[in-house]
């Protein structure tokens, strides 16, 4: 078999993984030179970020608590300019990817970023930063905005409710999907992505039955770590390209949206991927991965109605014209009439077809 010519760049990120890991984070940013920090922080988790105050010390100089979805511009250029204003030199960002995407806006002006995630998003692992202002959510590939540093410690995604665990699990498969046929897939980056989608698969509905599994947990959260991989290397398509419009346009919340979409664009995509449809069926675990996705999702409660998530109707017709005024590489040729059909039965919620 000839291999086609491929470029692949991977993620120089140092990942620091365990149970208990968080209480390395002093001297992961020693390592670093990093002593003057700002901590970034979920809402959900500033209970973690009350004992990281504690043990960062003096090294931490500033702390934001709230952060909001889809990065707002405005809300990113005042932890900016707050961030110089108290002389740091680096960033501490605790929570999922709203908390991630936050820090990344802020390490656009040059700051060191150390990531502690604590969801399945995978943000942490991509040079991929996005700001939110108005109705347009803008993303772009910045090194700078890579976190120097990723510490994954299970033991944060305990208290994970199970919703969220869902929705953010298959996010993290929806990044792993798309890396197997996006423009930038490759020899190198299929098997991860393929075990990625695997392990997230088996893992995340098995956290929802054993939410305080450290087992189950840590599969999981490689299984995200590996999604990220897989996105940060081959970058994204249609269905990320879908999401982000339907995100910033109508507010829309991330990890849910993907889910409901993800078994329409896998299921519009099956007939054009040849020996790669088995694959990911078996990665899924199921006959088809369209089907076997949709199933998954409904099983672990989430809601599969765009409509139900925020989406009007209109959106339908304006998101087909928009994507396909300008539509991104994809297995199968997509035109607008295959958007709007794609679209309608998310938002129905019907299963794929
Ligand atoms: P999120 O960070 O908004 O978290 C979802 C919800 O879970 C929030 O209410 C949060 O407070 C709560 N939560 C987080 N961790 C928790 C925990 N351990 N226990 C209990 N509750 C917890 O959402 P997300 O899905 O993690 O991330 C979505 C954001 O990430 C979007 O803005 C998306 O654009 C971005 N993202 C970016 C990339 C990238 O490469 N740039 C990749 C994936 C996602």
């Amino acid at each position: 078999m000839t291999v086609s010519r491929f470029t692949h760049e991977g993620v120089p990120t140092r990942v620091v993984f365990g149970l208990g890991a968080r209480h390395g984070l002093a001297d992961e940013l020693d390592r670093l030179g990093l002593s003057r920090v700002v901590l970034i922080a979920s809402g959900s988790s500033r209970a973690e970020a009350d004992a990281l105050v504690t043990l960062l010390d003096d090294r931490l100089t500033w702390r934001v608590d709230g952060v909001r979805q889809h990065v707002p511009t405005q809300l990113a250029e005042k932890v900016t300019a707050d961030a110089v204003l108290v002389g740091a030199d680096g960033v501490v960002t605790i929570g999922g990817g709203s908390a991630t995407g936050l820090g990344k806006a802020v390490a656009l002006s040059g700051f060191s970023l150390v990531a502690v995630p604590t969801t399945y998003a995978g943000s942490e692992m991509t040079p991929v930063w996005s700001l939110t202002t108005g109705r347009r959510k803008e993303t772009g590939r910045d090194p700078r905005v890579l976190p120097k540093t990723v510490v994954y410690d299970p033991e944060l995604t305990f208290g994970l409710p199970p919703l969220v665990t869902a929705a953010s699990g298959l996010n993290a498969v929806a990044h792993c999907l798309e890396a197997l046929w996006a423009p930038g897939a490759s020899p190198l980056s299929g098997p991860v992505a393929l075990d990625g989608a695997r392990t997230l698969c088996e893992a995340v509905p098995a956290a929802i039955a054993e939410p305080l599994d450290p087992k189950v947990r840590s599969r999981a959260l490689v299984g995200a770590c590996q999604a990220g991989m897989a996105l940060a290397t081959v970058g994204t398509g249609l269905h990320h390209r879908l999401c982000h419009v339907l995100g910033g346009r109508y507010d829309l919340p991330h990890a849910e949206t993907h889910a409901a979409l993800l078994p329409h664009i896998v299921g519009f995509n099956e007939p054009a991927l040849g020996g790669l449809a088995a694959r990911m069926a078996i990665a899924v675990g199921a006959g088809r991965a369209s089907s076997g996705l949709y199933d998954l999702a409904v099983r672990m409660g989430l809601c599969m109605e765009l409509s139900e998530l925020g989406m009007p109707e209109s959106a339908i017709d304006e998101v087909a014209a928009e994507v396909a005024g300008e539509p991104p590489p994809n297995p199968r040729p997509v035109d607008e009439a295959a958007l709007k059909s794609l679209l309608r039965a998310a938002w129905e919620g019907e299963g794929p077809g």
